[in-house]
């Protein structure tokens, strides 16, 4: 075979859809395209390979527009005469026929263990078919071994190998607003529900929806509850009752066990309610629909990254090298050997199995575990402080972000937990110093884990040196020992001033604790900030609907994002929504870029393609706003398209924290709590922020923050997700056809 001669790679769906399934097709067909290869779908799983009708070329433009949609367009089916040899011996008969010996497999662990059959036997099916006369030996020859790459797609989380399976994000929104629904009717008439998610040997659906949705209770596969479980369960939902909790909601997965490992069902935890507590409880299983619906931006967005790397590590593989699996390790996307995961993930299983419980939720990595002791404090927390209980002051600051009332409330319990006297700030550092404190009971804050907005109210402010000896006089006056400050980078700011003011001011000499929590994405010490994933939701889903009132006219969107001088916003919807372009601050706007776009654009809408959507953040640019981004673009339409331009504004503050935003701002503040508590055992005023870096949790000093700043444009200096530029623009851009 010559060098001229194009690679083909096949992709596959197989298995059990997933939402995020399309944009992983999407990545893997235009970033094969984009690095010179031929594209094949293999329709319906396996079964297309096996049947060889299934294996169609796609085009650049076939897999426009796709990434809202749920489940996968190119189909997925379960094969059963894949899993013999005889069929495996017809899919690579005609995977071979079609010159195809590289694949992208999207799937869960029996469609990648499938997979790698299919590679180790490769070299003896071919062989096979040449000595029955099937195939030519010359053909045999050009392909003598099966490269493949394997994505997880499954909604249950539940792989070895990647910190994110494609579709477990999108199943926890569905989840979360079944149980926001839920709440309110069982909130209603005092009524218990239980809820079955899916998970047959994996509870992260469950864990997470229980940490996600305000539940005190879950019971999961991987941990069984002990003897004498059912006493527990309503002891805990009588207490909670004792507090003026009126929705009460017990999640249970699928695969929820006793430690003999006897199932239990939902119905058996509603029964044993109903008997032990005397009053009726409720049953809903979730079952399909958390398969269902458009899947949440994270899942675009990871998928297209992690389609993209398939396809680039897939074309750079030699023959004989072994499969890879690309999986999200630590936020980052990158390759294992397939087998080693698959091998480890059906270990796990196995421990499931017969009942080597703590070694199975060991396997299952740090922040599972983290996350599952997380959910043990939270269930539980002391209701009262301590007789001598420290005093901790919870203040907001800054825009708002959703997810902040869930920090609070997670701090809250947690802080009281810890025997300390919580005390809720109302307004900000300014609210402080005029004295807005009240004393904080958790059934104050009862019902703040999905609600959108600030409770205790807060402020962007800069304060004047007044202020800060208002706020030294508050601290002393309050007897407040320590300081926990929920912000975005102007309460970062403050937080660091008080640090710096002790001197003067020796009343605030106390731990000062900030959790990252700001829309924005700019903040330093943490990858991820509380908010903005559901902010990106937000974007995404307008999007979805502006572009589909675009479906009859020739159109250009130019849409502006919020994100002042960080551009993650614009970044991360851009990808996840498909946009052919994005304006950074991190990069800015030339005229000369501006000219390529509108060559760009007047080349696709000539080619009959209706829509151009660029994202644009807010701070791109000084002098190309928005509006003179969209009249340029307009001026050079002529009758070709026109432009309209859109400012999302306020609406993404707003909403009901994601589940995603839930989970984050539950970890950070159980982390800032601990590092309160720490600092104020040990007599230290520890000045620090807590954050999210490699997927870990993270504490950085406040005085740190001169090296990590980019003060002039309020960001970090160094930011993670700055190189998906490149993901985008691949995927943006169709290759010029070659003479
Ligand atoms: P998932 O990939 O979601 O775990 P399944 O276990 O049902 O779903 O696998 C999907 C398909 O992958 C099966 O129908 C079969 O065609 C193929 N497959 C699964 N396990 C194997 C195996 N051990 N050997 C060969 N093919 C397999």
């Amino acid at each position: 075979m010559t060098t001229d001669v194009p690679r083909r790679i096949g992709v596959l769906t197989s298995g059990g859809d997933a939402q995020g399934m399309n944009a992983a097709v999407r990545a893997v067909v235009r970033a094969g395209i984009h690095f010179g290869a031929e594209v094949f779908a293999i329709r319906e799983g396996y079964q297309g390979a096996v049947d060889g009708t299934g294996i169609v070329q796609l085009g650049w433009k076939d897999v426009s527009g796709i990434q809202h949609l749920g489940g996968t367009v190119i189909g997925t089916a379960r094969s059963a005469e894949f899993r013999e040899r005889a069929g495996r011996r017809r899919a690579a008969y005609h995977l071979v026929s079609h010159g195809i010996d590289r694949i992208v497999v999207i799937g869960g662990d029996g469609s990648l263990t499938g997979a790698n059959t299919l590679a180790e036997e490769w070299p003896s099916l071919l062989a096979e078919l040449v000595q029955d006369g099937e195939l030519g030996q010359q053909v045999a020859d050009a392909h003598p071994s099966l490269m493949i790459t394997g994505i997880v797609g499954s909604i249950d989380n539940d792989m070895i190998g990647t910190d994110m399976t494609i579709g477990a994000d999108s199943a926890l929104h569905r989840i979360i607003e079944a149980v926001d629904a839920i709440a309110s009717t069982a909130a209603s008439h005092q009524r218990t529900f239980v809820v079955e998610v899916m998970g047959r040997r994996c509870g992260y659906l469950a864990l997470t929806a229980a940490i996600a949705g305000g539940c005190d209770f879950a019971l999961i596969p991987e941990a069984p509850p002990g003897d004498g479980w059912q006493d527990e369960l309503c002891e805990s939902l009588r207490s909670a009752r004792a507090r003026g909790r009126r929705d009460s909601i017990v999640i249970v997965a699928e695969g929820a066990r006793d430690r003999s490992g006897r199932p239990i069902t939902a119905h058996e935890v509603r029964n044993e309610l109903q008997t032990r507590l005397g009053e009726q409880a409720r049953v809903t299983i979730l079952g399909h629909v958390q398969r269902g619906g458009a899947p949440s931006a994270f899942d675009r967005s990871m998928a297209t990254m992690m389609g993209f790397e398939a396809a680039a590590s897939l074309l750079a593989a030699s023959p004989g090298d072994p499969p890879q699996l690309v999986g999200l390790h630590r936020n980052r996307v990158r390759r294992a050997p397939l087998m080693r995961a698959v091998r480890e993930n059906q270990r796990v299983a196995s421990l499931v199995d017969v009942g080597r419980y703590d070694e199975a939720l060991a396997a299952r990595g740090d922040s599972y575990a983290e996350l599952f002791e997380l959910l043990r404090r939270l269930s539980h927390p002391k209701e009262s402080p301590a007789a001598e209980g420290r005093r901790l002051g919870i203040l907001l600051s800054g825009g708002l972000a959703p997810g902040m009332n869930t920090a609070v409330r997670a701090a809250t319990r947690l802080a009281l937990d810890a025997g300390h006297v919580v005390l809720g700030i109302e307004a900000g550092f300014s609210g402080l110093s005029e004295g807005r404190v009240r004393e904080l009971t958790i059934g104050d804050v009862e019902g703040w884990t999905g609600r959108g907005g600030a409770e205790l109210g807060s402020r962007r402010e800069e304060l004047a040196d007044s202020q800060v000896y208002a706020v030294a006089r508050a601290v002393e006056t309050y007897r407040i020992d320590a300081l926990l400050v929920i912000s975005g980078f102007d309460g970062y700011r403050q937080a660091h001033r008080l640090s710096t003011e002790r001197r003067r001011y020796p009343s605030l000499g106390i731990p000062v604790v900030c959790l990252p929590a700001t829309i924005d994405n700019n903040l330093p010490g943490t990858e991820l900030t509380v908010g903005s994933d559901t902010a990106v939701n937000t974007i995404v889903q307008t999007i979805d609907r502006v572009k589909q009132s675009a479906m009859a006219a020739n159109r250009c969107f130019v849409i502006e994002t919020m994100g002042r001088e960080c551009g993650y916003l614009a970044m991360l919807s851009a990808l996840s929504a498909g946009a052919e372009q994005v304006y950074l601050p991190e990069t800015g706007v030339t005229v000369r870029s501006l000219q390529a776009d509108v060559e760009r654009m007047a080349r696709r809408f000539r080619d009959g393609r209706g829509l151009f959507l660029a994202v644009r953040a807010e701070g791109a640019d000084t002098h190309y706003s928005t509006d003179v981004i969209a009249r340029i673009f307009e001026a050079e339409g002529g009758d070709l398209y026109d432009v309209r331009q859109i400012v999302l504004g306020h609406a993404q503050q707003g909403g009901d924290p994601s589940p995603f935003d839930r989970v984050l701002a539950t970890r950070l503040a159980a982390e800032a709590i601990d590092a309160i508590t720490e600092a104020l055992d040990a007599g230290r005023a520890d000045a620090i922020a807590v954050g999210l870096e490699h997927g870990g949790l993270t504490r950085t000093s406040l005085a740190h923050f001169e090296d990590l700043v980019d003060w002039e444009h309020r960001r970090p200096l160094t930011q993670w997700w700055l190189h998906l530029t490149r993901i985008l623009t691949a995927l943006a851009q169709e290759p010029e056809p070659q003479q």
